[in-house]
């Protein structure tokens, strides 16, 4: 790789515009991403110096909940489905907290998703298991192809000039967080000292293994729930209902009811569907927050059955 092109990979984690889709043709693994991903992941290991305390384990939960729910609501059910309205402003926010949770922008995560529900698990499927667990699980989206957004496919949301700036220069957001969090274990550490925390263990639970564990688990959503589980409707895929990854994710392992109506707000479709997202959802638009919330109509929730649950 000449000094050029190295150059050029850096500079694309900073600015994504910086990589044409013309470009990036290739299935071949982009080692200058996978360096960023693996370094995170060895940054966890740290906790065995900064130690732990109860306060930053509570941070490192309510940063995970906080970031599962703008990425199962907003980057998913909104941005991917427009399984409800909401307001403009409301749309920035979510897809801003979305970011925190370093999975790039809400409009490359939308194209590469419906793209998914197009192809689920055809060869154009980009992260179908049948191409393999690993490449399903992380390889899909650090090779050089998948880098870039298919703009065709999100042509109702790169019509906002704020997404697309956002999009752009999403790694800033989550840059932007963990210095947020450390600095709350840096004041926290000197005004309450009782609670024995400080910026870098803050750092280390709030973000990178709140982050870690966040992606992983958002992941399995593309790689496990397409393997393990139970189908109740015959979607011509391999998608599966699961209750843990349902558990770990708010609600989005109840995959095989997603991929049989996509465009419905909740997933759990029914009373024993755990679906914490939803009930979520349902709060804000109490409060008018979000609106029109896209149901699963009657006849739909009794088509397509499969007979016998196979698992
Ligand atoms: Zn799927
Ligand atoms: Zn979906």
């Amino acid at each position: 790789m000449s000094l050029k092109n190295v150059f050029n990979k850096v500079l694309a984690w900073f600015d994504s515009s910086n990589v044409k889709l013309e470009d990036n043709i290739s299935e071949a693994i982009d080692w200058m991403r996978v360096i960023p991903f693996l370094l995170m992941h060895l940054i966890c290991l740290l906790v065995f110096v900064v130690g732990w305390s109860p306060i930053a384990l509570w941070v490192a939960l309510a940063s995970y909940g906080l970031r599962m729910f703008a990425i199962t609501a907003f980057y998913h059910r909104y941005f991917s489905h427009k399984a409800f309205k909401t307001s403009r402003i409301a749309q920035f926010f979510f897809g801003v907290l979305g970011a925190t949770a370093t999975q790039r922008g809400p409009i490359w995560w939308a194209s590469h998703h419906r793209r998914h529900h197009i192809y689920s698990d055809k060869d154009q499927d980009i992260h179908s298991p049948k191409h393999g667990f690993l490449w399903s699980h992380v390889g899909w989206f650090l090779c050089l192809k998948n880098f870039t957004t298919h703009e065709h496919c999100v042509r109702d949301l790169v019509k906002f000039p704020e997404l697309v700036l956002l999009d752009r220069f999403d790694i800033f957001v989550p840059i932007i967080y963990a210095i947020s969090i450390f600095s709350l274990g840096y004041y926290l550490e000197s005004a309450y000292p009782e609670l024995h925390t400080n910026g870098m263990q803050m750092l280390i639970w709030g973000y990178f293994i709140s982050s870690i564990v966040l992606i992983h688990c958002t992941l399995f959503v593309n790689s496990l729930a397409h393997i393990l589980g139970s189908k109740r409707y015959d979607t011509g895929d391999d998608s599966r209902n699961n209750w843990l990854i349902a558990f770990l994710t708010m609600g989005e392992g109840w995959h095989n009811n997603h991929h049989h109506f996509p465009i419905s707000a909740r997933q759990g479709f029914f009373w024993w569907e755990i679906d914490m997202s939803y009930y979520l959802l349902k709060l804000m638009s109490y409060f008018g927050v979000i609106w029109e919330l896209n149901p699963i109509p009657s006849n739909r929730l009794y088509s397509n059955l499969i007979q016998k649950d196979e698992n």
